[in-house]
């Protein structure tokens, strides 16, 4: 496997009246060319705050720590995504080697344009393609990710296209500049559940045509498992358990991982009782100390809980926790 991106010590803060904001705290993990990452977590674990640092997109309120580092693999170029400044540089980062999408395919497209010229308009800022090739290239993409009558659907503007079509259209748009990595930020959770599997279907079949890596957002785990080959769970911006995903699901570490993994519908039971995890994610104004998970850990052991922050712990090499429970047991 080759190294596509590394994040390394991750942290950022949002300055705001109420002082600085926590909102990823030490983050790391890398990512292969063509390996697809689930980041999980409930909203406000700071999954889409990581991944938009990865375009350096986030506010310009945003403040990153000297230690943190992301590193982008573009053929022989090492790319140091924090310090990309200027429109043209940040162009690899934006549309280029990395693409996104969005829960709410609106967001993405201009609303008086067609969704054509916008698909154009794309392809034109990251090459020197003529206008003819790149709407050959633009209806080729529509059609591609399963829009019927594309070249009807290229000259109309987004809000005559249905939600799933409008999801499609902007998975055509990501992926029409072949980017070497697309985030995907919670894209199917306002579909309903057929158009959901639809689309997580086709990225599926994309993933594998073009080799892409992918960053899957999304707080249902079990979206994941369909999809991942390796999850990062987040709570309060830390990564509190990473792993192979079917690792993970069979043999979950941290008691916020298993309570989400027994929040999902039982596929066999689907009327047993759901468990969620009790209690609200804290405000980032009143972060815990020691394991940011403590104010809801069910399997809370204590002081040390409370007090001391759990570094990461190997359960073997390529599933790691933080968790007191696990550190003495595991790292001993
Ligand atoms: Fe629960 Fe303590 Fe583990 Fe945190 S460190 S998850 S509070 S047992
Ligand atoms: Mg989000």
């Amino acid at each position: 496997m080759t190294a596509l991106i590394d994040v390394k010590n991750l942290t950022l803060k949002f300055r705001t009246d109420e002082g600085l904001i926590t909102a990823v705290e030490d983050v790391s993990f890398s990512l292969d060319k063509g390996e697809v990452m689930g980041l999980v977590g409930e909203s406000g674990s700071g999954k889409s705050v990581t991944a938009k640092s990865l375009m350096h997109l986030n506010a310009r309120n945003a403040v990153y720590t000297p230690e943190s580092k992301i590193t982008l693999h573009e053929g022989n170029r090492q790319v140091d995504v924090l310090s990309l400044r200027t429109p043209r540089d940040l162009k690899i980062v934006r549309g280029g080697a990395i693409s996104m999408i969005f829960q709410e395919p609106m967001a993405s497209f201009a609303p008086a344009i067609t969704i054509g010229k916008q698909m154009v308009e794309q392809l034109q800022l990251h090459s020197d393609m003529s206008k003819a090739r790149a709407k050959e290239i633009s209806v080729e993409m529509l059609d591609r990710v399963g829009i019927s009558d594309p070249s009807r659907r290229f000259d109309q503007y987004a809000f005559e296209l249905s939600g799933g079509m409008r999801q499609r259209a902007m998975i055509a748009m990501a992926l029409s500049t072949k980017p070497q990595l697309l985030i995907a930020d919670e894209p199917t959770t306002a579909l309903d559940v057929t158009i959901q599997a639809q689309v997580i279907d086709l990225m599926k079949d994309l993933v594998n045509e073009f080799h892409m890596a992918i960053i899957f957002i999304t707080h249902d785990l079990g979206v994941i498992a369909q999809t991942a080959d390796k999850v990062a769970v987040m709570y309060l911006g830390r990564v509190i358990e990473e792993g192979p995903v079917r690792e993970v699901i069979r043999n979950p570490k941290h008691p916020y991982t298993q309570g989400l993994l027994a929040a999902l519908p039982k596929l066999d039971d689907l009327d047993a009782p759901l468990t969620p995890v009790a209690g609200d994610i804290p405000s980032p104004l009143e972060r815990p100390t020691g394991c940011v998970f403590h104010t809801r850990c069910p399997k809370f052991i204590g002081e040390v809980c409370k007090t001391a922050l759990p570094q990461d712990a190997r359960v073997d090499p390529t599933h790691r926790v933080a968790c007191h429970l696990h550190s003495e047991e595991v790292t001993a």
